[in-house]
């Protein structure tokens, strides 16, 4: 345990609106928790900032105890990237407010505030922005890192509606990045995670969502993956921009609505959801279930705020995870009999496949627009996740997803992996998931933001010499 003496510490906690705990204090356990439970890590200072002062006092007194600091949002980091061994803890999870203009069109964001805290509030005034697809995900993470999930056909990545943000650098200073103040910064903190500082509010432009969205599940048993993976093909290359399928390779969930016998089956589903009208939802219902009849489905209004939840459960924190991704040009037969032949062998009921479709306002966007690494031509975004219970279930699993992996390279557009879809970040990777020309640019920005890259626990980006 590193030797942060008392005084320091105390001086550290007259200093700050917020809590700062140490191992014994009332707390720090609780406060240390993640959603990993693979990864467990004792920080010599937990900081719970409650405003940007706070984070401003607290990089300050990392750096003068020569401290490593880790940066919490929502703690969703498969990679742990929040948490540190002995350094210092910047936790964001008292700074959850979240206030919305509902005239202008704009939510301020805290950069603690879960998915579910932001997407309740906006949804209280029929509004809505890109999300994910667990509503306990920080909003700060999956921002700074690109950000996709049911909504991005429509409205893009969540970093295409960042308007603007308050950042604590490295050195202390509070500053605004948007289109007119520091655009530098603001550039890059659309995809370049968060090497760049603290984001301790987010202001996101937002759009009219009706409340209630349509659903239609569909769930075929493992062995019909190549026929499901080709008819979501079919569909996608007609799909109006009001609906999107997301594919997930899961098991059916012990819900009522799941035949006894069906329950806890490995399978793949496609979630059909429509934001715009019934109809074009129901003709695409139809299709699905005349085309390729499922075991058993769901087709039903329901709130948008219920969809964003629906995964909740089964990502509870917890459990034991791993992940990395992909990004599919297509879904090639290469790639569909890659998948149809690795998926069944997972072992874990957790372990799981979920196809992002990009394209629509996703690939409205310029490449050089943000610094998000993906490219923007219409494309899949693959997760390849492990989630276990014990220690060997995740091992067995963690195995399975690199291999996977491995065996999709061929297919895949590039060699690049979306950021927030890995649990390892070596140098070559992150480089590669930028491509040289991005990378070198972000490099450029961390060498006037951060030149001794004190934020260095993430994808990290090292400062151009
Ligand atoms: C169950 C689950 C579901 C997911 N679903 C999706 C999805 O649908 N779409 C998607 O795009 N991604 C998804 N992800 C990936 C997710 O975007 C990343 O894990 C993201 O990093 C989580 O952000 P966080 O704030 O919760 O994480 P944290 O672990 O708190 O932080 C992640 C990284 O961001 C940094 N960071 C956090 N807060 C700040 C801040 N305020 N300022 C600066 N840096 C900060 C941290 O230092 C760390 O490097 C999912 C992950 C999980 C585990």
């Amino acid at each position: 345990m590193a030797q942060v003496l008392s005084p320091d510490v105390e001086s550290l906690r007259t200093a700050v609106a917020g809590q700062v705990l140490q191992a014994g204090d009332p707390g720090y356990e609780e406060a240390r928790v993640i959603w990993n439970a693979d990864i467990d890590r004792r920080p010599a200072v937990i900081v719970r900032c409650a405003n940007a002062a706070d984070v401003s006092a607290a990089i300050g007194f990392a750096r003068r105890q020569n401290l490593e600091i880790a940066v919490r949002g929502g703690a969703h980091s498969t990679a742990g990237a929040c948490i540190v061994e002995d350094g210092l803890m910047i936790d964001l999870s008292l700074m959850r407010e979240v206030t919305v203009d509902p005239v202008a069109r704009r939510a301020v964001v805290g950069g603690g505030a879960t998915l579910g805290d932001r997407d309740d509030a906006t949804q209280a005034h029929g509004l809505a922005t890109t999300g994910g697809l667990v509503s306990h995900t920080g909003v700060a993470g999956l921002t700074l890192g690109g950000g996709m999930g049911w909504l991005t056909r429509k409205f893009g990545l969540a970093i295409d509606n960042l308007v603007s943000a308050e950042v604590v650098t490295a050195d202390g200073r509070i500053l605004r990045a948007s289109a007119s103040d520091n655009p530098d910064l603001f550039w890059a903190i659309r995809g370049g995670g968060g090497n760049f500082g603290v984001v301790t509010a987010f202001e996101f432009k937002l759009h009219p969502l009706e409340p209630m969205v349509q659903l239609g599940l569909f769930f075929w048993s493992v062995d019909r993956t190549a026929e499901v993976l080709r008819l979501a093909r079919d569909l996608f290359s007609t799909l109006p921009a009001e609906l999107n399928i997301m594919i997930a390779a899961i098991n059916a969930p012990p819900e009522p609505f799941v035949p006894e016998q069906h329950r806890f089956q490995p399978g793949i589903a496609l979630l059909v959801t429509g934001f715009g009208s019934a109809e074009e939802h129901a003709a695409i219902v139809s299709r699905i279930r005349a085309e390729l009849p499922p075991l058993f489905d769901l087709v039903t209004p329901l709130p948008y705020v219920q969809l964003l939840k629906m995964f909740d459960e089964g990502n509870a924190f917890g459990f034991r995870g791993y992940d990395k991704s992909v990004y599919l040009g297509d879904l090639s037969e290469g790639a569909i009999s890659v998948v149809a032949e690795q998926l069944p062998r997972k072992q874990s009921p957790l372990s799981a496949l979920f196809f992002y479709r990009l394209d629509g306002a996703y690939s409205a966007v310029g490449e050089d627009e943000t610094a998000f690494g993906g490219g923007r031509s219409p494309r899949y975004a693959l997760f390849i996740i492990a989630l276990a219970d014990s220690v060997e279930g995740l091992a067995a699993d963690r195995q399975w997803v690199r291999t996977l992996w491995d065996a999709l390279q061929p297919h895949a557009l590039g060699i690049g992996s979306y950021v927030n879809g890995e649990s390892e970040f070596a140098d070559d990777r992150v480089r590669s998931s930028y491509g040289p020309a991005k990378y070198e640019r972000l490099a450029r920005i961390k060498a006037v933001y951060d030149p001794d890259n004190v934020f260095h626990l993430n994808a990290n980006i090292h400062p151009a010499t």
